[in-house]
């Protein structure tokens, strides 16, 4: 089955076609680039992830997918939260709000974390369903490897003994957020969910 995704970050376009299996071809929305980006005006992941899903599924006959996805810490009362991929500002690299939420934890000995992501799949826009993931773990004091991507050098992941940003990408998808919203997506699929393909 194929699946269009509507993202330009490559971290995460390399997660999502290693979490899904043979069944399904995972190609970008094609022409993304010059769409203007979707507003994203939700305070949810969810709410988020429906807000794109809608608006890029009107440019595609056939199903595509979003994530909305990021880091809560609760010492932050959960930010950044939806806010992670723009914490430092608008345009902010992963550096910049890696920083910023380090600076933000100086000095908290409580650093538990978690990464949340939540898929949305739709067609032609109209919303199917949205699916969920999270992963535990805690902040780490400083960044640690260069694996991954955005907050991965922070995620410090207690059953590896290390970071995400150390841990091979493999491994990080045998874990993650990302890994668990799509494998639910895609049993939902297979189990004949969107009418069965
Ligand atoms: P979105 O594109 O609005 O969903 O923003 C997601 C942001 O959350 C990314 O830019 C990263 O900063 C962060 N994020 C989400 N998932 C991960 C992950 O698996 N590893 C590291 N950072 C992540």
């Amino acid at each position: 089955m194929r699946l269009y995704c509507a993202t330009t970050n490559p971290g995460k376009l390399r997660e999502f076609r290693i979490a899904l299996d043979a069944r399904f071809e995972v190609d970008t929305l094609p022409g993304l680039a010059e769409i203007p980006p979707c507003e994203e005006t939700g305070v949810t992941f969810e709410e988020n992830a429906v807000e794109k899903a809608l608006y890029y599924s009107k440019h595609c006959g056939e199903y595509l997918f979003v994530d909305d996805s990021g880091l809560e810490v609760d010492a932050l009362g959960g930010a950044p939260g939806v806010y992670s991929a723009r914490f430092a500002g608008p345009d902010a690299t992963d550096e910049a709000n890696n920083q910023l939420v380090l600076d933000r934890m100086r000095g908290v000995r409580d650093r538990p974390a978690r990464f949340v992501c939540v898929v949305a799949l739709a067609r032609e826009g109209e919303l199917i369903h949205t699916f969920r993931g999270e992963v535990e773990g805690r902040l780490a004091e400083e960044p640690r490897g260069a694996n991954g991507f955005g907050y991965d050098p922070l995620f410090f992941y207690p059953p590896f003994g290390c970071t995400f940003g150390e841990a091979l990408l493999e491994r990080k998808m045998g874990v993650s957020h990302r890994a668990a919203a799509l494998g639910v997506m895609q049993e939902w699929l297979a189990a004949g969910g969107a009418g069965g393909w």
